[in-house]
């Protein structure tokens, strides 16, 4: 595998800057609209699995961290408080939670509403120190898909299943092949939150859940709040980290005094169950530009389509051709300078899915001759039907570039 730091230079994927900070890199317009692609599939999958999206600020009152326990136990990870006048104080937020507690108990809840899942793709802070930090693997500002699902204790074990089952078909679809299952418990020391009894029933539930698959345990990798299933990659070097992650937490829905209506009209406590499919866009990305080197899935190619007229004759159907591309949805550029073999080449080494060549035969015919990244030429087709072809194949989310 090649180090995702070469060829995301190379690819024009992000750009490390001296001047905007160590572990900030900044997306530029390929690596942002493969991303863009990513961030809309995530979404519609999650929607589709019942997840309600909000929008909630990077940065809350001093205040809320206090309540929510991340000062208390996670400060070494933050950035320090930020200070506007005494009583006007200002955390970076290191996790989506806290808000996403607030978003829970905006108003009363029955036990109709729940499993309740609260989604967002959020932006986060780490205070990493500076020698660790590389690339895309290891950032100070972070983008998490992540979710909150609040359900009743009975519920955990069905929710977790389906947490499962949908990082299964985003893994498929992006082409992340995980290295392993992780039970990530409490290790010895006082970093941690709530009683032994709540511990072991929260393991318990996890235990059940991972019941038939390969895992191993981890002690000391649990959150400061409870234990969690972690889905385990390795980059290039072999280093592992986690990408998906399970974690269950009856720590927050008590400090918050989250509550809901429950079906005799009592009052209960949900359970917070914290979910990430894909991890955040960087590592997620990091991880996927070196599994694929830098040749993504056409779904997420940032040009999916790269279309060459043979000489000056074709530029004018070149272009049509190109905009009937964009206007089906699909990124197309077109290059024109240049010999003909050394722009196939080119769209092949920037890992462009398809090029489509028009030459005078083609033209004449209304057609297109496609030609993949990995060197296959497909015959000349109808350029209609080769439009359709490739956008069957992005919407399908495949892997594969013809049918
Ligand atoms: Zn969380």
């Amino acid at each position: 595998m090649v180090d995702h730091r070469r060829l995301g230079r190379e690819l024009e994927l992000f750009h490390a800057d001296p001047l905007s900070g160590a572990g900030l890199p900044i997306w530029l317009p390929a690596g942002a609209a493969a991303r863009h692609s990513v961030e809309s599939y995530v979404r519609e999958l999650e929607r589709q699995a019942g997840y309600q999206h909000v929008y909630s600020p990077p940065l809350g009152k001093r205040e809320l961290f206090e309540l929510s326990g991340h000062l208390g136990y996670f400060a070494d990870d933050m950035f320090p408080v930020l200070r506007l006048s005494a009583d006007d104080e200002f955390v970076l937020r290191p996790a989506l939670c806290p808000h996403h507690a607030l978003v829970y108990r905006a108003r009363g809840r029955s036990y109709r509403e729940l499993p309740l899942r609260i989604a967002e793709l959020g932006g986060m802070y780490r205070s990493e120190r500076s020698g660790v930090l590389g690339g895309l693997s290891r950032v100070r500002a972070i983008s998490l898909n992540d979710a909150h699902n609040f359900c009743a204790v009975e519920q955990v074990g069905a929710e977790v299943a389906e947490i499962l089952d949908l990082i299964r078909v985003a893994h498929a679809a992006l082409g992340v092949r995980p290295a392993g299952f992780r039970l990530s418990l409490r290790g010895p020391g006082e970093k941690y939150v709530g009683d032994d009894e709540m511990w072991q029933h929260a393991e318990n539930l996890l235990r059940e859940a991972l019941s038939g698959l390969p895992y191993v345990e981890a002690p000391g990798e649990a959150a400061f709040y409870g234990p969690k299933i972690d889905i385990q990659i390795l980059d290039g070097a072999g280093r592992e980290s986690t990408i998906s992650t399970i974690q269950l937490d009856f720590d927050k829905p008590a400090r918050f005094d989250l509550s809901y209506t429950d079906s005799s009209g009592g009052r209960s406590r949900p359970v917070m169950v914290h979910r990430s499919l894909v991890g955040s866009m960087e590592r997620l990305f990091a991880y996927l530009i070196e599994v694929h080197s830098g040749a993504f899935p056409a779904w997420y190619a940032p040009v999916q389509v790269q279309v060459l007229p043979v000489g000056p004759e074709q530029l004018a159907a070149a272009e049509a051709f190109r905009q009937e591309c964009v206007r089906a949805g699909l990124r197309a550029e077109l290059v024109g300078d240049g010999s003909l073999g050394a722009r196939v080449r080119g769209a092949a080494q920037r890992r462009v899915p398809y090029a489509a060549v028009l030459g005078a035969r083609e033209v004449a015919a209304g057609q297109v001759a496609l030609r993949l990244r990995d060197g296959r030429a497909v015959e000349p087709m109808a350029a209609p039907d080769a439009l359709r072809m490739i956008s069957g194949i992005v919407a399908a989310h495949s892997a594969e570039l013809l049918p």
